[in-house]
């Protein structure tokens, strides 16, 4: 993505209203970035995307000024499966969310690796790598595939950017792969954002497995449970573990800063929504 120099901010969008209704809702919370599933994400089955609301979707995100659009994959893809039946079905189905992200005009395509549950991480990474280089041959065109790290260490796979790193080693076409950190995930996985010393630490260690050019966004959430628990728990921004002052480190950091914050926040009402666009403004004002 190009360097505007505008920050970009904004949230994991619901479609229940439809795509062309989401959009709509980022523009009513001026945000200038947004995630959306693009499809339910409990089921298999999708249908195609309407060319003609991918068109209307486009132009409205343009309409509302949007520079940055991530699909999120359906939550059933397990692409480290070690049961080939489930491994292939997942395969095609990353490589159907591949060809409608490629339709709705997104940026990035966002998925969860999976679990090879309890296979050695060895076996898992492989497995992720050969299912991403399976996917991108039945979808040859779309756009960039990010790697989400999740909040547990061994023995899942996911949760450390070595891990990432090795997948993406494997990735035959490295210019469609890249990583997606999501700051509660980082944290669950011992990752200390909340000091100086632990999120250079851990974008050093970003850098020299991945490379950070690699790191496309961020999932910008605070955590309900303690640092290193292993538990994926989103808070409200400033409200939980990680708290105001690590929520600053990350919004000031200068290796961050072109990056597209998009946060993943408990949503009961769009009040909750304005509130956390409020606190990310205010604790990125710098001095
Ligand atoms: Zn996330």
């Amino acid at each position: 993505m190009k360097k505007t120099g505008t920050f970009l901010v904004g949230f994991h969008v619901p479609i229940a209203g439809g795509f062309v209704a989401a959009a709509s809702y980022a523009s009513s919370l001026k945000i200038n970035a947004m995630q959306i599933f693009s499809k339910n994400p409990r089921g298999w089955s999708s249908k195609p995307v309407d060319k003609a609301e991918a068109i209307e979707f486009r132009a409205q995100r343009k309409k509302a000024g949007i520079k940055f659009v991530m699909i999120h994959t359906c939550y059933l893809l397990n692409l480290a499966s070690q049961d080939e039946e489930l491994r292939k079905k997942s395969v095609k189905a990353l490589a159907a969310e591949l060809e409608r992200a490629e339709l709705l005009g997104a940026d990035c395509l966002n998925t969860h690796v999976g679990s090879c549950k309890g296979c050695p991480p060895e076996d898992g990474i492989k497995t992720v790598a050969r299912s991403v280089n399976e996917a991108f041959k039945l979808c040859v065109k779309s756009p960039v595939l990010v790697l989400e790290n999740t909040s547990r260490l061994r023995p899942s796979i996911g949760g450390s950017f070595r891990d990432l790193g090795a997948v993406i080693n494997l990735v035959e076409d490295k210019s469609r792969i890249g990583i997606c950190l999501d700051t509660a995930h980082a944290f669950g996985a011992g990752y200390d954002v909340r000091s100086a010393a632990g999120l250079n630490s851990l974008l050093k260690e970003i850098d020299s497995e991945i490379g950070l050019a690699k790191l496309r966004a961020i999932h910008f959430n605070d955590s309900k449970a303690v640092l290193g628990s292993g538990i994926d728990r989103h808070e409200h921004l400033g409200r939980g573990e990680i708290g105001k002052a690590g929520v600053s480190l990350l919004l000031k950091n200068p290796k961050l800063k072109d990056l597209p914050f998009i946060m993943e926040t408990p949503r009961s009402s769009p009040e909750d929504d304005r509130k956390n666009i409020a606190t990310v403004l205010k604790l990125r004002v710098f001095a």
